[in-house]
């Protein structure tokens, strides 16, 4: 999965700030053939590219919609998900009680036709729906498309997702089947290694994943243990591992320190973070902490941006001098 995020903190919904206990997820697609994100998210943050009509869902609208993730295109044409909103807010996403009860996302439809495409965005679903599931303990069942939801009498009468998968020889039974066959991963055969004292694992570093359970208890899948990542940030016995070693799969998954193994250890911190605020500039912040604006393209390097954009809550990296 390639996950990323973007709050849409501008929209009506995250204002909202209702919450809900996830119950389900309930699958959706855009109905309009458009299968470029950044229709829908924005701004642009460099690999979302410019939506030069400015009628992204990150802002004020004149009817009440968000859901919590999309997937689409990216400027490049790859396949990616957008998280748009907390998985426990309350989204806008079905105009029924599945509101209250179920996590929504969408995916953006092409003309219908491309089977390559419905391929790639259907896996990423498939993915995602494998991370909310054991996020949240749901299993395979608990996933419904806006169609059904309709059928169960807690969302409005909408034909996405069955107007356009069974095109493809897929529906929500294939879907459900794919995501089980993604949870069932069973245990390793090697003995889970000692437990390593705590603290020995930083942010940054790559490591292996040797216990079979993640944080919250629920088993990690046989694909998650095959891949070497990278943690993003470590408190206590919690550690939070998100992007693999290929840069393939993000997951931002919490799992106990002593179910790591370092494979190799980051050097010690050359730099600090700099949390991106509303009006912030590369120019500024670069003069503020490097006494000179021109050397933002540190940081634009050092974070791996892809262009000079940035956006509020982005945590850039900023040199010790
Ligand atoms: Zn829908």
């Amino acid at each position: 999965m390639n996950l990323h995020k973007l709050i849409f903190t501008n929209n009506a919904c995250y204002n909202a700030g209702r919450r809900i206990t996830p119950k389900g997820i309930m699958v959706h697609s855009t109905g309009a053939n458009n299968p470029w994100l950044k229709r829908y998210v924005g701004p642009d943050d460099g690999l979302l590219g410019k939506n030069q009509y400015n009628n992204h869902w990150n802002q004020s609208m004149d009817r009440e919609v968000c859901v919590h993730a999309f997937i689409g295109k990216l400027a490049d044409g790859t396949v990616a998900t957008y998280q748009t909103l907390p998985w426990d807010y309350r989204g806008w996403h079905c105009a029924g009680s599945g509101n209250d009860t179920h996590i929504s996302f969408e995916i953006c439809e092409d003309y219908l036709t491309d089977a390559a495409y419905l391929d790639k965005v259907y896996n990423e679903a498939v993915y995602l729906c494998v991370y909310l599931c054991e996020l949240y303990g749901l299993t395979e069942q608990d996933i419904i498309c806006h169609c059904e939801g309709h059928d169960l009498g807690i969302a409005s009468n909408h034909g996405d997702v069955l107007h356009w998968w069974p095109k493809h020889g897929k529906n929500m039974d294939t879907f459900r089947a794919a995501v089980k066959d993604k949870l069932g991963g069973s245990a390793p055969d090697t003995p889970v290694e000692p437990e390593q004292p705590g603290g020995k694992i930083k942010a940054g570093d790559l490591v292996t994943i040797t216990g079979t359970k993640y944080y919250g208890g629920q088993t990690i899948p046989a694909w998650v243990r095959k891949q070497k990542w990278y943690v993003y940030e470590v408190s206590g016995d919690r550690a939070v591992i998100n992007r693999d070693e290929s840069g393939r799969y993000a997951i931002m998954s919490p799992i106990k320190v002593s179910a790591l193994s370092v494979v190799s250890a980051k050097p010690a911190e050359n730099y600090r973070i700099h949390t991106v605020a509303h009006g912030d500039t590369l120019w500024a912040i670069a003069k503020k902490y490097l006494g000179n604006g021109s050397r933002y393209k540190e940081i634009v390097s050092l974070y791996g941006l892809k262009s000079n954009v940035i956006y509020s809550g982005m945590k850039l990296k900023i040199p010790n001098k």
